[in-house]
């Protein structure tokens, strides 16, 4: 498996005197172990010897023997001041400006090699002890802990926390096959970036007009009445009967998609209305017309992220992907070209009025779903320190 580098950055919180103290006298110790390099380095070149980083590094344990102080300070931290001279004079070399001495106000650092322990929201660092930090972001759950910079600025203390995390599934071993963008529609329940359709349910198909006939007779009536209670019921088993075999279809239909794909991508749905519509019930519609804006569309949410959640609890169960993202304009954007105008559009025919490209409208956007969550993926795995 791929790995990869990652660093997040918290504000270090509860910091105990001691530790500030420490924290404080190692950023000091390191300061001077930086200067007393760079002059040892200097010092050598004029005798006509070119001392290299591993040079540096040997001499450490002669100079932590010879002070006390130095002594207290993690060895690999001491380390960490010689390879960042080493830093500077790389780049000094490489035409940049030559290493300065390391002043009291800007050396505010340094690194531990290793980290000894963690769990949610504390660092164990070696003899510093357990640091406290705000949580502010939860590492992968395949997150191996490597080293930590502490860094003192005018707000506060920092840590810096790099772990090496497992490269998300390689997209390089899945062909075009195994991928699939599947975008929501009213017409045909689910298109697949791949051409083809999931119709919706044959139940929901069959009954849907004698369903909204039902539903309009019920808005009709007088609210409370004996005709309106009976009528209620009727529409009531109605759905219940909808929602039962709408079940059924989308265990099958999920049941099918996972094994016929590796990766999927999905529209990541803002459902802020969804348990508003499913506390209304069927009843909370004023006249036929509204309902087929209204609620109608909002049940049809329901219905499309009952149908992802079974989609992706399936697919972690069985190893597969599934990624969501933003819908916003997939259905105006050309898949071809990328240019996004409303007019592209028309109904069920995508035809670009940029380039010419033209497609099923559904089948175009799930198209941009499924670049877009490869693209994702891909920055996901580049993304640098
Ligand atoms: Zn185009």
């Amino acid at each position: 498996m791929k790995k990869i580098i990652k660093t997040y950055k918290f504000k270090l919180s509860h910091l105990r005197k001691s530790q500030e103290r420490i924290i404080n006298s190692w950023i000091g110790t390191c300061r001077v172990v930086y200067n007393l390099a760079k002059e040892v380095k200097e010092e050598s070149y004029r005798k006509g010897v070119s001392l290299s980083n591993y040079d540096l590094h040997k001499q450490l344990p002669a100079l932590r023997q010879e002070f006390e102080w130095i002594k207290d300070v993690d060895s690999q931290t001491l380390q960490d001041a010689c390879d960042r001279l080493d830093k500077a004079f790389k780049s000094f070399y490489k035409g940049g400006g030559y290493p300065k001495w390391a002043k009291r106000d800007q050396y505010n650092s340094f690194t531990l090699k290793r980290i000894t322990d963690h769990k949610d929201g504390f660092i164990k660092l070696p003899k510093i002890g357990w640091l406290r930090y705000f949580n502010s972001r939860q590492f992968p759950k395949s997150a191996k802990l490597k080293r930590a910079t502490i860094t003192k600025e005018l707000d506060g203390y920092y840590i810096v926390v790099m772990f090496e995390v497992n490269a998300v599934k390689p997209i390089n071993i899945l062909s075009d096959s195994q991928c699939v963008g599947i975008d929501a529609g009213i017409t045909d329940a689910f298109s697949l970036s791949n051409g083809t359709f999931i119709k919706n349910e044959r139940f929901y198909q069959n009954n849907k007009e004698k369903l909204h006939e039902a539903q309009h007779k019920l808005s009709r009536m007088q609210k409370g009445s004996k005709r309106f209670k009976r009528q209620k019921l009727v529409v009531s088993k109605f759905h219940r009967k909808v929602a039962r075999s709408r079940n059924d279809w989308q265990h099958k239909m999920t049941y099918d998609l996972i094994h016929s794909f590796d990766f999927f991508a999905i529209e990541n749905l803002k459902l802020k209305n969804m348990t508003k519509a499913v506390a209304k019930g069927e009843t909370g519609v004023k006249n036929g017309r509204k309902a087929k804006s209204g609620l109608n569309r909002e049940l049809l949410d329901v219905a499309i992220s009952s149908f992802y959640e079974k989609l992706e609890y399936k697919a972690a169960w069985n190893g597969k992907t599934v990624y969501k993202v933003n819908p916003k304009n997939s259905s105006r954007e050309c898949n071809k070209c990328g240019h996004t105008q409303k007019e592209s559009r028309d109904k069920k025919y995508f035809h670009c009025v940029a380039c010419g490209h033209s497609d099923d409208a559904d089948t175009n956007a799930a198209k941009n779903l499924l670049d877009r969550a490869l693209s994702k993926l891909v920055k996901t795995c580049e993304q640098p320190l």
